[in-house]
């Protein structure tokens, strides 16, 4: 038996002890047989990493608790390959590596400001006054560097839109070449909003999919509301907004030009602050 076989099994246990359940109950949630949960804690059969997420979903762990690869860079570049596995997207495996080599190739950034809440909105704003930020539009690339996040544009597989890693030192945001340059300024705030609100173990994909496609694994939607929440708030701030409605006659168009987002974004943002 190998060393990670006994350290799996032991892990898998204590994570079904804390979440109180009996193997069974454990087997049942997995759709597997109670069998196959005790050869995994007895040590018998080591788990897949595909089993292994599962495992880690069912017992609100995250995937890297399971898991005794030596450094974290090597256990990040494993999930996200079986996260590609399992997603049955080859071309994203092969994405999702090559933006690694991108990232890790890259000096590390130093977090220059440590955000102090999880609400989105006054994180964002929080982020806005630390960094002294006065006037639209928000360098979003900037503020993410300052937050420790290099941000890397480049051909992803066409329905990812955006991701972001966290490294051992910050975090790289990915961000799909193919959106128009308001939809990516978007994907950037709200791959910061998920790294800086705390929404992932280590890593977080988001898909542009139909709604009819379903949701890949690990989707929710707190964190997207979340998310998108922080990116409204830090590309249209609420008093910068405010500032500029009566001297841009309060016309999405041109609010939007001087955002650069989207105008389906800036209409959004006009009614959640009550100005339409
Ligand atoms: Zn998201």
């Amino acid at each position: 038996v190998s060393e990670t076989t006994t350290w799996v099994a032991r892990r898998v246990r204590e994570a079904r002890d804390h979440a109180g359940l009996t193997q069974a109950e454990l087997a049942e949630r997995l759709d597997v047989t109670q069998t196959a949960v005790s050869y995994w804690e007895g040590g018998k059969r080591a788990p897949g990493l595909d089993d292994l997420i599962a495992i880690a979903d069912a017992l609100n762990q995250p995937v890297t608790y399971f898991l005794p690869l030596k450094s974290s860079r090597e256990s990040i570049r494993t999930l996200l390959r079986a996260t590609a596995d399992r997603l049955d997207a080859r071309q994203l495996r092969d994405v999702l590596d090559a933006l690694l080599d991108e990232a890790e190739a890259l000096p590390g950034l130093k977090q220059q400001v440590a955000i102090t809440t999880t609400d989105p909105q006054r994180a964002a704003s929080e982020l806005l006054q630390l960094t002294g930020t006065a006037s639209p539009p928000i360098d979003v690339d900037a503020l993410a560097e300052q937050c420790g996040a290099h941000v890397i544009t480049r051909e992803l597989e066409s329905d990812l839109s955006g991701l972001v890693i966290a490294l051992d030192e910050g975090a790289v945001i990915g961000i799909n070449r193919a959106q128009s340059k308001q939809r990516r300024r978007f994907t950037v705030a709200h791959e910061l909003g998920h790294y800086l609100l705390d929404h992932h173990d280590r890593f977080h994909l988001d898909f542009a999919r139909n709604a009819e496609d379903g949701h890949p694994p690990g989707y929710d939607w707190r964190s997207e509301r979340a998310a998108n929440e922080f990116a409204a708030q830090l590309l249209m701030p609420e008093h910068l907004v405010h500032t500029q409605f009566e001297p841009l006659a309060g016309s999405v168009k041109r609010l939007a030009k001087a955002f650069e987002v989207s105008e389906l974004a800036m209409s959004y943002r006009l009614q959640s602050l009550g100005l339409r």
